[in-house]
C-alpha cells in the first residue's frame, strides 16, 4: 500500500470514536522521504486542537534534543512523526493524559512503517513506544532503556519524553542531556545534511 493511500485511511480513522470524548482528530506527520521517525506517545490537548505535532512546550524540549529549530522540525521533509496513537486520547481525573490506546497501533503502525522504505533512525519517545519497537530487548523500565540508547543504534534511540512531567527526571539523570543529546544532534545534523 502507498504512503498516500495508508495516510488517506488513518485520517479518515474513527475507530475510537465511541471510547473518547471528542471527535478523533488523526495527527500523523510523514512523507514519503521521512528518514528520522520521531514516535511518541499520542497527541495532547493542543496538538489535538492545532493539528500539528509536538507544537507545544514539549516539541520545544524536543527540538533541543534534536538541535533543530521549529522551521527545520516542521519543514525539512527528512523529519517525521507518528506517534503510538494519533488522536488525543482526553485527560484523566488527575491532570494526565490518558494511555495511547493500543487499538492504534495494532490498526496502523505496520502497514505506516512498510510504507517509510527510507527511515534510517527511530527516536522512541517514551515508554509506549519503547515497549511496542523494543518488545523484549526492552530493560526493566524506562530509565534503563534509555540510559542502554548506545544498545539499539543505529536505527533505533530509546529517549525520555521531553514532557514538563520528566524534568525532575533529567535533572536525575543528567548524562541524558549531556551524552545522549549531543549524539543525537551529531547524527540529526548528519542525516539532514547529507
Ligand atoms: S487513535 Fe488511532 S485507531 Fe483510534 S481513532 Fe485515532 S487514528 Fe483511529
Amino acid at each position: 500500500m502507498s504512503l498516500d493511500a495508508v495516510l488517506a485511511e488513518i485520517r479518515a480513522c474513527r475507530a475510537c470514536a465511541g471510547e473518547l470524548a471528542h471527535a478523533p482528530r488523526p495527527v500523523v506527520f510523514v512523507r514519503p522521504q521521512t528518514r528520522i521517525l520521531i514516535c511518541g506517545q499520542a497527541p495532547g490537548r493542543r496538538v489535538h486542537e492545532s493539528g500539528l505535532p509536538f507544537d507545544d512546550p514539549s516539541g520545544e524540549r524536543l527540538r533541543d534534543w534534536l538541535g533543530v529549530d521549529r522551521e527545520t522540525f516542521y519543514g525539512h521533509p527528512a523529519i517525521g512523526v507518528a506517534a503510538m496513537a494519533f488522536c488525543f486520547p482526553g485527560t484523566n481525573p488527575a491532570g494526565g493524559d490518558y494511555p495511547p490506546p493500543a487499538r492504534c497501533a495494532q490498526l496502523w503502525r505496520p502497514r505506516l512503517l512498510d510504507a517509510l522504505p527510507n527511515v534510517e533512525l527511530t527516536l522512541l519517545v517514551g515508554g509506549y513506544a519503547q515497549a511496542w519497537a523494543l518488545k523484549g530487548a526492552a530493560k526493566a523500565n524506562m530509565t534503563q532503556t534509555v540510559r542502554a540508547w548506545r544498545d539499539y543504534l543505529p536505527a533505533l534511540m530509546p529517549t525520555p519524553h521531553p514532557s514538563w512531567r520528566n524534568t525532575a527526571w533529567l535533572r536525575r539523570n543528567p548524562w541524558f542531556e549531556d551524552e545522549a543529546a549531543p549524539y543525537l544532534r551529531q547524527r540529526v545534523r548528519e542525516i539532514l545534511t547529507a
